[in-house]
């Protein structure tokens, strides 16, 4: 590791260099003040308490931003004193108790300053050696991810790009510039996008990473991704866990959540590849299922409640539920149009097609004992109060959506639609909409329009070439194949991209088929790229520029929970060179042509004033709303900023130090929320969103959305089709079960050491949480492997290396691995060693153009190389040092 220590230079901000150096290097000291989860391990003591307010600076604290995309939501603060960010605390703004928890921030967040100060920031722009601006093979794009860097000046790298991007649009039109990742277009990371919608588009890219085939399913069938209020979950009396660990991946207060249901008397049940933490704090019983196979169980489920429901004596089904709000389960339901034979009930008892699908039939694609999943059908249906909370994991394979429909089938059946206490969801996760409608609002942001219509909003600029965004199966193929790709017209396209700009994105690291990935990154012209560190995307681009983070620019304001909100503030003046996302649009914009007032009408500070004074909080639990924030003319004086005087809840300047609100809340306090209780109550006057209106057991919407974009076919009621590169394709022979060349499923779990791709460079986080392939003891054994030996995972798509870890919660022929790793490749081998995911899965056509890498089938080889190092221990990525 380089030596980071090198003066006692106070960089801008009056930050000491050597001291946040000395940080990056931290190993057993910042592990130890590591907690597990965003529940666990946090010292609560008050500043005062620990003697550190003696010194001459007493020190602040100070909101500050952790944007990782993680799932979930914990507040930040970091203590500045003399001048350093010495320390990093969370929620301390009310106590804590079940109803109303403190926010805490998890182990990620409290690393920050690892990523922000860390060896690995990129100080200045830089360009790539050997590349020349102009395309052909001037531009060496064999050497991106090999050559050397030189530095250069912001007007130098800003006309480049500029000149670069003019030349690909005067020469292969807009189409000619890709832009990775998403458009929020609210903070800024976006503005690049902004500006190349004024100037007439440009490639992006579409199908969901996160959700899988949720995206496009949910409402098509009439089962939105949408779980109970976590109050009334405290009245279940069972949950099924399915495929949900939220230790790991929702680190915050959603397993403090279900702590609560289970002191108030809530029995768990957890459905999962392995028997994971979450299960092991909450869980009576466990029930193991190999991945992608989740549909045929509860395909099985369904058989059991058709085959043993007794109406008088065992009713198991909700008949009334199921003759009112749904249709396509019988061929007394069908649609108009509709072939009889091709209903639901029919094809689960095997009436045409011989396959009656039985526990004992799904027991063998499963791997689940017939008599357990027996038991755990009766024992859904025979609960009053029983939901059933899946994570999007499942959905995450070729035949996602069969399984998104077979979970609404079962919960309709079972009579878990619609009740207090029960569900039957897709949790998907995202901090802001777990536990349906808000009670909180923010202006201006992406959930919604302001309330208040006079403050918010930047204009959104659509993207003129909407309908020709490549699905992101198809977006590197279609480059390194020169592969047409299916635009969302459903017209084919040629994908002429000469020019990749990764705004502050790393997309080429989370997609999946990332060595395609790496080979259409040298075989562009030109790629830029601008983050805070040298993520991988950085890496393989041309021209590298340092942008600043959230805790150099003026703040940040979002929402939490449903009863969070949350301003950051600025804790130090933009380090090195660092400019931030819209000062780098403003400045090609300026040598582009490009209107600056339309392209970011308001600054930084002004948007975050305005997202904050048109926010609105629920006044009561009757729809009315009050302002949260008073201002004063003193006030926006003060701030610096325009605006109006307003009447509120709490003053502006009393929230922008506190940093974060919340909303008392308390069982039996009218906030209540059960989805989906109207339309159960009066379907007719409440529908759901599918083309009926009711929940659509035989769904020909969602067969026609799937034709049109003409990826694959699937067909109208859920069917139990293997899933690519899933368990099925793990044999060369199924009816004998011989095993084939890649004879291992694999999945990827999140994991607390990063948040997707962001934190994967920090080293205390590296050494606090490892990153190890894990496997089962049997299939150990028959491979002769033992914890702690470096192994080598290949599949059709690449090779990677990692050290194995052997416990034996997870089922045998079943492998995973955390993702989010920032790839290294070895040049000679062609094998990555820090263990990304994202090499191992290929970039599989699937119905809805979603991401299906939890089936992906591998083998596993004693590696007889080098042994790998902890990679807490790997040189950081560290380009140039600070001058
Ligand atoms: S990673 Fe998520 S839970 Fe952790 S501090 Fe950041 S936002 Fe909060």
């Amino acid at each position: 590791m380089k030596e980071g220590a090198k003066s006692d230079v106070r960089v801008s901000g009056g930050i000491t260099r050597r001291g946040l150096l000395k940080w990056t290097g931290l190993t057993a000291i910042g592990t130890a003040a590591l907690g597990t989860t965003g529940c666990a391990g946090f010292d609560q003591t008050d500043l005062a308490e620990t003697g550190e307010g003696t010194e001459e600076d007493p020190g602040t604290w100070i909101p500050c931003n952790c944007w990782a995309d993680c799932g979930s939501k914990g507040f930040n603060k970091a203590l500045v004193k003399n001048g350093e960010v010495v320390r990093m605390g969370t929620d301390q703004s009310h106590d804590d108790s079940p109803d109303c928890p403190q926010l805490r921030a998890c182990a990620r967040g409290r690393a920050l300053r690892g990523m922000i100060f860390g060896a690995d920031r990129i100080k200045y722009p830089m360009k790539r050696k050997n590349w020349q601006p102009g395309g052909g093979e001037n531009a060496h794009g064999e050497l991106r991810g090999k050559d050397e860097w030189e530095r250069i000046s912001w007007d130098e790298a800003l006309d480049l790009i500029a000149g670069e991007i003019k030349r690909v649009l005067d020469t292969y039109g807009n189409e000619g510039i890709l832009l990775p990742g998403g458009v929020p277009q609210r903070t800024g990371d976006f503005d690049i996008g902004r500006m190349m919608y004024m100037m007439g588009g440009c490639l992006e890219q579409t199908g969901s990473v996160s959700s899988g085939a949720w995206t496009e399913i949910k409402n098509r069938i009439g089962l939105a991704e949408d779980v109970n209020d976590r109050m009334d979950l405290r009245s279940s009396e069972l949950i099924v866990l399915w495929a949900s660990n939220p230790a790991w991946s929702r680190a915050g207060v959603q397993t403090y959540d279900y702590m609560q249901c289970k002191a108030a008397g809530t029995k768990f049940i957890s459905v999962d590849v392995n028997y994971n933490s979450t299960a092991r704090v909450l869980t009576d019983e466990f029930i193991g299922i190999r991945p992608g196979t989740d549909c045929a169980m509860m395909l099985a489920m369904c058989y059991v409640l058709l085959t043993q429901d007794n109406p008088e004596k065992d009713p198991l089904i909700d008949w009334d539920f199921l003759e009112r709000c749904c249709i396509g389960f019988d061929a007394d339901h069908m649609p108009e149009g509709a072939d009889p034979k091709d209903n639901f009930f029919d094809y689960v008892l095997g009436t045409y097609d011989k396959t009656p699908k039985t526990p004992a039939w799904a027991s063998e694609i499963c791997g689940t004992p017939a008599e357990s999943i027996e038991k755990l059908a009766l024992e859904v249906a025979r609960t009053e109060r029983c939901a059933i909370i899946m994570s999007p994991a499942p959905a995450r394979t070729s035949s996602g959506s069969q399984m998104c429909q077979a979970l609404m089938c079962l919960g309709a059946m079972a009579g878990l639609i619609g009740k207090p206490g029960c569900c039957a969801a897709c949790d998907k996760g995202h901090a802001w909409e777990l536990g349906g409608y808000s009670t909180i609002f923010k202006g201006g942001g992406m959930l919604g329009e302001p309330r208040n219509g006079t403050l918010g909003s930047i204009e959104y600029i659509p993207n003129p070439l909407n309908d020709k965004k490549v699905d992101l199966n198809e977006m590197w193929t279609s480059i390194v194949y020169d592969q047409e790709y299916t635009g969302l017209d459903g017209n084919k396209y040629k994908n002429p991209t000469h020019l990749i700009y990764d705004r502050h994105e790393n997309f080429l690291n989370q997609g999946a088929g990332l060595m395609l990935g790496i080979e259409a990154y040298r075989k562009v012209d030109t790629v830029i790229a601008q983050n805070l560190v040298m993520t991988t995307t950085c890496k393989y681009a041309d021209i590298v520029l340092p942008v600043s983070s959230m805790w150099e620019r003026f703040g940040d304001f979002t929402v939490a929970y449903r009863e969070q909100m949350i301003w950051t503030s600025q804790v130090c003046d933009p380090l090195f060179e660092c400019k931030s996302d819209p000062e780098i649009a403003l400045e090609l914009a300026d040598r582009l042509g490009v209107d600056k007032n339309v392209l970011r009408p308001v600054s930084e500070k002004q948007n975050v004033v305005n997202m904050v004074a048109a926010a609105q909080v629920s006044a009561n639990a009757d729809d009315t709303w009050e302002n949260l924030v008073s201002i004063t003319e003193e006030d926006l004086a003060e701030l610096g900023v325009e605006g109006t005087p307003q009447e509120g809840r709490i003053p502006i300047l009393d929230f922008k130090r506190q940093g974060i609100y919340t909303i008392e809340r308390s069982e039996g306090d009218g906030r209540n929320y059960v989805p989906m209780e109207a339309f159960r109550k009066d379907p007719e006057n409440n529908p759901v969103k599918s083309e009926s209106g009711k929940m659509e057991f035989y769904c020909q919407a969602f067969v026609d959305a799937v034709d049109n974009w003409g990826f694959a076919e699937v067909p109208p009621i859920a069917k139990y089709i293997p899933a690519v590169e899933g368990y099925e394709d793990t044999f060369s022979n199924w009816e004998t079960k011989e095993k084939g060349e890649y004879p291992f499923q694999i999945i990827s779990w999140h994991i607390l050491r990063h948040s997707h791709s962001t934190f994967a460079d920090v080293p205390n986080l590296r050494e606090a949480f490892d990153h190890p392939l894990y496997m089962n003891p049997v299939d150990a054994e028959q491979l002769g492997l033992e914890t702690g030996e470096t192994v080598l995972i290949t599949s059709k798509w690449g090779k990677c290396l990692r050290p194995l870890m052997v416990i034996d919660t997870i089922m045998p022929g079943v492998l995973a691995m955390g993702q989010g790793a920032w790839v290294e490749i070895d040049e000679e081998t062609g094998i990555d060693m820090a263990g990304s995911m994202n090499v191992l899965c290929g970039p599989k056509l699937t119905p809805t153009g979603y991401q299906s890498y939890n089936s992906t089938i591998v083998r596993v080889d004693k590696w007889d190389g080098e042994p790998l190092q902890p990679d807490y221990l790997w040189e950081a990525r560290e380009v140039f040092e600070e001058e």
